[in-house]
């Protein structure tokens, strides 16, 4: 009899969440699981290293949106639920020539509250004019599912600018004027009405209700850094019997009616590598999804005398493309995230550079410190001279989801020969929560196909 086999290809969230899947929920459907990864190291773009005294600082991504249930309820099934911290409740703002409060109201940048922006120092009195005439214009289409086209229709340029791409614009590490509008599904569903800020009011009211009802918090993260939940996923795997290769750097090849991976045979794989990864029958089914944007993280830890007063009390803040040079965000960690304290004092900064369009990886480390340095200088006013600091580098950090993006990844999961799945973030959602569905979800197809097949 032959028994039923899947490997999943790399061990990032989404390969180490549909791993999980196959040895758990379809263990009655898949006698073997083989989870290969081509680091030393499970975790792909999660990673964390000691920084600063502190056991564990996020060198990628430091949270996870909690309102959507997957990552929440995978940190619950690896024993991680009681290990979920939450940011402090510190605003963020946006830089331009000076920093400016993110006005009350936004939901993904979209403006829900009219007298907020009317208030805010950020738009000029012609941006907030134009702004304020949204909600008596015509419905806009969302045919060109481009984020920029909507907002610039609805809300005139500076909105769009100092705002909506301000802040998608720095999750993603894109520039919103080629970004799909439906694959943001926060902001799609605004698109359900006439007016964006109408809608975008409904919505603010509600969270606000929500939030003073003392509901969920929105983002969460294992204490101990994003990366204790992709190894606790990973040792649940292999705790219920699944097998690991690290320091597998593999090719996904056809052997007759069955895959060849690693020198073993599978009946199913599913891929969970970024699609530019990806090489034989899968890489020749994606040509067209490809674009990724680079990005650098540098961590740096500031003296308590060089952090100004001003900035205490804050998340960090967001710089607008018009008012850009090389930095696109500034995290203040330490006032954040509680577990971010420096033992010996001083405050945990996480400053962004890099996005579509504005590759970074030529630099060497040397001249991203300049950069970096000499726009904290501009931005805040003070000479910096960081006690420690990390570079890391994330190559294709965030793939770039191109407008009918959503049309592109359905053609080309048809064109796939059977018994090849892909899944990630290159396809169904950047964020760790959709990672963590997509895994899962084609584990599931995966095991289904495997128990189809005649043993
Ligand atoms: C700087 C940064 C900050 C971020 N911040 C956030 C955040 O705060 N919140 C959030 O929700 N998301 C954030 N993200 C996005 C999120 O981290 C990623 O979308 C997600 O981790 C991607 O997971 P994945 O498993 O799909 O891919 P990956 O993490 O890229 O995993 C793919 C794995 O495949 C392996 N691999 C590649 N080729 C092969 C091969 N041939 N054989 C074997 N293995 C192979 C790789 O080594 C890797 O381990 C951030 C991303 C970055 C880069």
């Amino acid at each position: 009899m032959t028994s039923h086999r899947i490997a999943v290809v790399g061990a990032g969230i989404t390969g180490a969440s549909a791993a999980l899947r196959l040895v758990t929920a379809s263990a009655d459907r898949v006698d073997d699981v083989v989870l290969f990864e081509r680091a030393d190291h499970v975790g792909g773009r999660i990673d964390g290293t000691p920084f600063a005294g502190v056991e564990s600082i996020d060198a990628g991504a430091d949270a996870f949106l909690a309102r959507v249930p997957d990552a929440v309820e995978l940190a619950q099934e690896v024993g991680l639920g009681d290990d979920l911290v939450h940011p402090e409740k510190v605003g963020a703002a946006v830089w331009y020539d000076g920093f400016h409060d993110i006005p009350d109201g936004l939901v993904l940048g979209v403006p829900g509250n009219p007298l907020a922006l009317a208030r805010s120092g950020l738009l000029s009195w012609r941006g907030k004019a134009r702004a304020a005439i949204e909600p008596v214009l015509p419905r806009t289409t969302t045919e060109p599912d481009n984020i920029g086209r909507y907002v610039r229709a609805r809300f005139g340029n500076e909105v769009h600018e100092r705002l909506v791409d301000a802040l998608v614009g720095s999750i993603y590490a894109t520039d919103t004027d080629r970004f799909s509008l439906a694959e943001i599904p926060q902001l799609a569903a605004l698109t359900d009405e006439r007016s964006l800020l109408l809608a975008a009011r409904r919505v603010a009211r509600r969270n606000a209700g929500t939030a003073s009802a003392g509901a969920a918090p929105i983002f969460a993260a294992p204490r101990g850094g994003m990366n204790r939940l992709v190894t606790a996923t990973v040792d649940a795997f292999v705790g219920a019997g699944g097998h690991l290769r690290l320091g597998a750097d593999v090719e996904v090849l056809p052997a007759g009616t069955r895959w060849e991976v690693g020198g073993e045979l599978f009946d199913a794989v599913v891929c969970a590598l970024p699609a530019d990864r990806l090489t034989g029958p899968a890489g020749a089914s994606v040509p067209d999804l490809q674009d990724r944007a680079d990005v650098v993280m540098v961590t740096l830890l500031v003296d308590d005398a060089e952090f100004p007063d001003r900035l205490l009390g804050r998340s960090g803040y967001l710089v607008p493309k018009p008012v850009q040079r090389d930095v696109t965000a500034v995290s203040f960690g330490s006032q954040k995230w509680a577990h971010w304290t420096p033992p010996g004092g001083g405050q945990i900064l996480r400053v962004s550079i890099g996005r579509d369009g504005a590759p970074v990886l030529h630099l060497d480390d040397e001249e991203i410190m300049t950069r970096v340095l000499d726009d904290l200088r501009r931005q805040i006013g003070v000479s910096i001279t960081p006690v420690e600091h990390r570079v890391s580098r994330w190559p294709g950090a965030f793939a770039q989801y191109r407008p009918h993006h959503r049309r592109r990844v359905e053609q080309m999961r048809d064109r796939l020969p059977a018994g090849l799945f892909v899944a990630g973030s290159s396809y169904d959602g950047i964020g760790i929560p959709a990672c963590v569905r997509s895994g899962r979800a084609f584990a599931d197809r995966a095991a289904t196909f495997g128990a189809d097949l005649p043993s």
